[in-house]
């Protein structure tokens, strides 16, 4: 393996910080003599980044924060009393929870939608049918 493939495949790792000291040394000294590796690593570096702020939009740990903290005003400090700890944990992952069920129920009633789509009209009738019959 030429020592620009060793690198490139050690990114990874020094991105993590996950690198021994002896591959760390020898990877910066690359890094500073060699300017393709360099570029390499930057762009590396830039689009992981991206990535990770990506992940942290996509679950701001601050939003449920905010939404506990005005949960937990409201309820005058029944719920997500940030002293307990557990409680705050345990709501999190009941609050993830909640959205996978709902997830999951919209994804079973849009399912329901596309099966029924050809019996609606005769479902809608047969409903007012029923609605006229109790009201007489
Ligand atoms: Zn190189």
């Amino acid at each position: 393996m030429d020592e620009h493939k060793k690198a490139e495949s050690l990114f990874s790792d020094f991105f993590d910080n996950e690198l021994n000291g002896e591959e760390l040394i020898w990877l910066e000294k690359h890094l500073e003599s060699c300017e393709p590796c360099k570029n390499d690593w930057d762009k590396y570096k830039q689009a992981m980044e991206e990535v990770s702020g990506l992940m942290h939009i996509m679950a701001p740990e601050n939003v449920v924060d905010k939404v506990e903290s005005r949960i937990n005003k409201r309820s005058r400090g029944k719920f997500f009393n940030k002293q307990k700890y557990f409680t705050v944990r345990y709501s999190i992952v009941s609050f993830i929870l909640v959205l996978f069920f709902v997830l999951a129920y919209l994804l079973m009633m849009a399912v329901n939608e596309i099966v029924l789509f050809d019996s609606n009209d005769d479902n809608r009738n047969a409903v007012s049918d029923k609605n006229v019959e109790d009201s007489k």
